[in-house]
């Protein structure tokens, strides 16, 4: 072990990523646009062309620094959201936000309350405070928030709830969560991180954003990586009242967010029928994947976003096995041995042809 860097940092257990494309292709000697990727819960039809056309627009500007402030951004997302635009902080993803809420909410030694199962970065960004985090056993692979509540210490300072959660795809209703919003203590910060939020079915939809305005100590956490289709370009967004924004303004890098990323999400927000064409594909894939796991007797969590869990086998060695299988057809989805679930694989929703893919993929790596 190397004698540099606090002990907490040594024994960070680095975050595991769905292999990129181009690795898969070297690695088992596959033709790139053979290849199948369903494992980041990337958005099946790529940047919208809306916002391809606003980066090229700005990318001739891109001699300058970006605006630190985001304020055409932060302008659109309060208009949208129906909250003032200095209750917004920009994210380099959401991922960003979730780090940036331990940095400014946590000394070490002091506690984090998350759910097991739940989102790998809740982890991350408590170790890489010196924070302890405090997981708590899920109740049907999501959150149970009666035993997360009960879980909160003297010292605890966040709690992260994903939801829906990846990877298991639960959703805990308005009501559940305001219940449990009413009963945190004052001096405990809850991030709400809604990273599939704009795939929840209309009559699950409810505006976290306006809960704000209630809870002082409540931060909602959206992303434009997932149903905006910009994963790469890093855009996320955390609502909150302004005494906690204005902490996270201090510990935000100022230029988090590149003029592209800002401009491309702009036009996104905007672009009502790229959302809905996404939640039509999103809905029908999981129509489609699902009744593949059902012909072949296979369990699965039922999910709100836009990918599923699904039991392979009943073995621990059932998830890397399995997916050793389909990476040699191909098909890239997501082992989630590391979240403590050996035996089940994480598919993403693609486009049907895709789906139809891994499905036939699947059918022969369990023959
Ligand atoms: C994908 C994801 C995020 C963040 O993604 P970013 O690309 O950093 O915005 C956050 N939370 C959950 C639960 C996610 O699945």
């Amino acid at each position: 072990m190397s004698q540099f860097g606090p002990d907490y940092v040594r024994a960070i257990a680095p975050y595991q990523a769905g292999k990129p494309i181009a690795e898969v292709a070297r690695e088992f000697g596959l033709d790139e646009a053979s290849i199948v990727k369903l494992a980041s819960n990337e958005n099946p039809f790529g940047v919208p062309e809306s916002s391809k056309r606003a980066m090229a627009e700005a990318a001739a500007e891109l001699g300058r620094y970006p605006d630190a402030n985001g304020f055409e951004l932060k302008a659109a997302l309060s208009r949208r959201y129906d909250v003032p635009a200095d209750w917004i902080t920009l994210g380099n993803g959401s991922n960003d936000i979730l780090e940036i809420a331990a940095h400014a909410f946590v000394q070490k030694g002091e506690s984090v309350v998350f759910s097991e199962y739940s989102f790998a970065v809740y982890a991350l960004a408590t170790q890489g405070v010196g924070g302890r985090g405090i997981v708590v056993p899920a109740r049907d692979y999501g959150h149970d928030l009666d035993a997360m509540l009960a879980a909160i210490a003297p010292d605890t300072k966040l709690v992260y709830i994903a939801n829906p959660n990846n990877p298991t795809g639960t959703f805990i209703p308005a009501a559940t969560i305001e219940a449990f919003l009413a009963k945190v203590p004052a001096n405990v910060v809850v991030v709400l991180d809604e990273a599939y939020n704009e795939y929840l079915k209309p009559e699950d939809q409810f505006e976290s954003a306006q809960w704000v305005r209630k809870y002082p100590n409540l931060i909602v956490s959206r992303t434009f990586s997932k149903a905006y289709g910009l994963a790469g370009l890093r855009v996320g967004f955390a609502i909150a009242q302004p005494v906690v924004t204005d902490l996270m303004n201090r510990i935000r890098q100022p230029f988090n967010v590149n003029s592209l990323a800002q401009a491309a999400a702009i036009a996104a927000l905007n672009d009502k029928e790229f959302l809905a064409k996404g939640a039509k594909n999103n809905f029908e894939g999981y129509a489609q994947l699902t009744a593949a796991f059902d012909e072949l007797g296979l369990e699965y969590v039922p999910s709100h976003g836009n990918f599923v869990l699904v039991r392979v086998g009943q073995d621990d060695g059932a998830g890397a096995r399995v997916n050793l299988a389909l990476l040699k057809q191909g098909v890239i989805v997501r082992p989630v041995g590391a979240y403590g679930l050996p035996q089940w694989l994480r598919i993403s929703i693609g486009l049907p042809e895709e789906n139809a893919v891994f499905v036939e993929a699947l059918k022969k790596a369990l023959a």
